[in-house]
């Protein structure tokens, strides 16, 4: 054993101790713009100028409009632990600054020369002070405007083997640009800009339309392509943007989350988002989204991690919920319904739709394909039968611009047959639900951008309506009812997998896993220990048969860890269904054919006759020729 040598225990020097915490607070020159814009943003500043040379290595100087500092406190502010912001204890679970840790300019001062200047309304004249070795200059006074300048040069010269870890100028500016983002997509009423070597990178002015701001800060060319959220419930506000389906990217860098107006990160809150859009994008791509959430402080401790980007909620079911409902609800209420449903006035261009991600028409192509569907209505060509569930996993991938002959168009003799309802269930049925159940004459369906079926519903009489169906919303519906009915009357029999598949488990997952076995088991899923560190799959059911096994059970254990074990029993039943009919469920932008369409809608009527609907969203929209006849103008 090698010789250790002990010292005696001493307390620090102040200096040491600065340059210790300055290696949490200032990892790189973004988070020293963090820091000093946030204190600019306590102090009341509605104009924040930043100024960079050299991505931050040589200058990173702040300039704000906000109270300043009176000239007897400045030298404090960059004591350790000094702060204005909070008091005493309690005022740490009642946070309402972005800064209260009081040790920001103590810890910046330490790795860098710094300067300040600052003024109050009060004073006649502003203050100077400078920092140099950790040693603070007396306070000479100076001309300033109202408002406090902190220049910060030569970061981290003290500390040369950090500086070796800064990145390219370039790149360091890119993360100092991204921290301006997150800083002023919550602040719309504040104006920022921000200049690198001489040059107006980013000029963001003050506005009262927060849309505006999102514009602004993320791309123009978005501004009438979100859709605003506004939500409230529980003490829990969610506002903000979420990007139309169309707009989703292939990373989640465009998705924001700000918990009183500071930028956190949640997988478990950045999920819910995600979950809002299933079945409307591809299950890889992200949706863009700037929401902001509101919550009493004392619902959450955001005092966990040094850079301040992760909280701890009380109850961070409700928070996930809040996010999913906000999201999910306004991109509802962005459905075609209103389009169909609208009174006899020309509103100007649609409001924000949903669009399938793949594939967004010009409407003169839309044009064309309702043209060609009136058209080619010619009798279908045989085409062998498929089962139902229709196949999923081995369908090609539709080429991103349709083509226009793929579109299904077919007449069919005669819709596959539907028993007529009984008496009981005909009760549950509102008139206009009974289309379906009762015999049409000539139905005829086109499958449009892959992704919604237009079925013509005529009544019998002459009249009727035009329905328009959410393939995947439509197929999930189905999936789901059938598997509930199924288990309700019993467990499902599983089919034995020829091969087992085994799945790498955490302890973590073991316990989660234990929670739901009960119900898996009814689900026809037969899980067993593998060894000491995997699981293995041993039955799943022929229901699911296109669903991967693996793949079901480790989404199933990643919802319920991230969901907690807060649920209920009917809850956890209604994710594990949920989970179950999503990914077997046909998705948007897959062409049908014929005969698959057809057995999709003859089970519609099964979900039509479900009295609770387990989804929010609508699968079906229909538009009855007096709908019609009123919007020509007719009636
Ligand atoms: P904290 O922000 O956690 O209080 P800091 O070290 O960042 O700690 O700042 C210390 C104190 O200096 C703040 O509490 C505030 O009173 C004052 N201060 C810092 N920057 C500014 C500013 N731009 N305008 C007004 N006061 C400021
Ligand atoms: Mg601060």
């Amino acid at each position: 054993m090698s010789q250790v040598v002990r010292k005696p225990i001493a307390l620090l020097p102040d200096h040491l101790v600065n340059k210790i915490a300055a290696g949490e607070v200032v990892e790189r020159p973004s988070s020293v713009v963090k820091e000093l814009v946030e204190n600019a943003i306590d102090a009341g500043a509605t104009r924040i100028d930043i100024t960079i040379e050299d991505g931050g290595r040589t200058l990173i100087k702040i300039a704000d409009n906000g109270s300043g500092i009176p000239a007897d406190q400045a030298p404090l502010a960059f004591a350790q632990h000094a702060t204005s912001k909070i008091q005493n204890a309690d005022d740490l679970f009642a946070i309402g600054t972005m800064g209260f840790r009081g040790e920001a300019l103590a810890s910046i001062a330490s790795v860098c020369h710094v300067t300040m200047t600052t003024r109050t309304a009060d004073e006649p004249q502003g203050v100077r002070l400078e920092v140099h070795d950790s040693k603070l200059s007396a306070p000479r006074p100076a001309a300033a405007a109202v408002g406090t300048i902190i220049e910060a040069r030569d970061l981290f010269y003290t500390v040369p083997a950090r500086r070796k870890f800064l990145r390219t100028d370039a790149t360091e500016f890119g993360h100092v640009h991204e921290m301006l983002l997150r800083v002023a997509l919550p602040n719309p009423q504040i104006a920022f800009t921000l200049s690198h070597n001489g040059r107006l990178v980013q000029e963001l002015p003050a506005t009262t339309d927060h849309r505006v701001r999102v514009a602004e800060a993320l791309g123009k060319e978005l501004h009438d392509q979100l859709l605003a959220v506004h939500f409230e419930e529980r003490g829990i506000t969610v506002s903000g943007f979420a990007g139309q389906p169309a707009l989703a990217r292939a990373t989640a860098k465009y998705q924001y989350l700000f918990l009183n107006r500071r930028y956190i990160r949640d997988r478990s809150l950045f999920h819910a988002l995600k979950e809002a859009y299933r079945g409307l994008i591809e299950p890889q791509s992200q949706p863009i989204a700037v929401l902001l959430i509101d919550i009493d402080p004392a619902q959450f401790d955001i005092n966990v991690h040094p850079q301040k980007t992760e909280v701890r909620f009380r109850d961070a079911s409700n928070v996930y919920r809040a996010v999913l409902a906000a999201t999910r609800e306004t991109l509802l209420a962005t459905d075609l319904t209103p389009q169909v449903k609208t009174s006899n006035r020309f509103d100007g261009p649609p409001p924000a739709t949903f669009a399938p991600s793949r594939t967004v028409d010009s409407p003169s192509t839309t044009h064309q394909k309702i043209a060609d569907f009136f058209k080619q209505a010619t009798p279908a060509a045989p085409q062998p039968r498929l089962s139902f569930p229709a196949p999923v996993g081995e369908r090609p991938t539709p080429s991103p611009i349709e083509d226009p002959s793929r579109i299904t168009v077919r007449q069919l003799p005669e819709l596959p047959k539907v028993d007529p309802p009984t008496e009981s269930e005909s009760r549950h049925l509102a008139p206009a639900d009974r289309t379906l159940t009762t015999k049409p004459e000539t139905p005829r369906f086109v499958q449009l951008f892959n992704t919604y079926i237009v079925a013509e519903t005529p009544d019998g009489h002459g009249g009727g309506s035009i329905t328009i169906i959410d393939q995947h919303a439509l197929h999930e519906r189905i999936l789901y009812e059938e598997l509930f009915a199924r288990m309700s009357r019993g467990p499902l029999e599983g089919q034995r997998l020829l091969i087992p598949e085994v799945l790498p488990v955490t302890p973590k997952q073991v316990a989660a896993l234990e929670t739901v076995k009960p119900m898996l088991t009814n689900l026809g899923i037969e899980v067993a220990d593998f060894d000491a560190h995997s699981v293995a799959v041993h039955t799943f059911p022929s229901l699911l048969s296109k669903v991967s096994p693996r793949e079901f059970l480790r989404d199933l254990l990643d919802k319920l860890l991230e969901l907690g074990s807060k649920l209920t029993a009917e809850e956890l039943l209604h994710e594990l269904l949920d989970m179950a009919s999503c990914k077997a469920a046909v998705k948007a932008g897959y062409p049908l054919s014929h005969d698959e369409i057809a057995a999709l809608l003859e089970r519609k009527h099964q979900v039509e006759r479900s009295s609770n609907c387990p989804h929010g969203r609508p699968t079906t929209l229909r538009l009855t020729i007096s709908d019609l006849e009123r919007q020509f103008k007719r009636k």
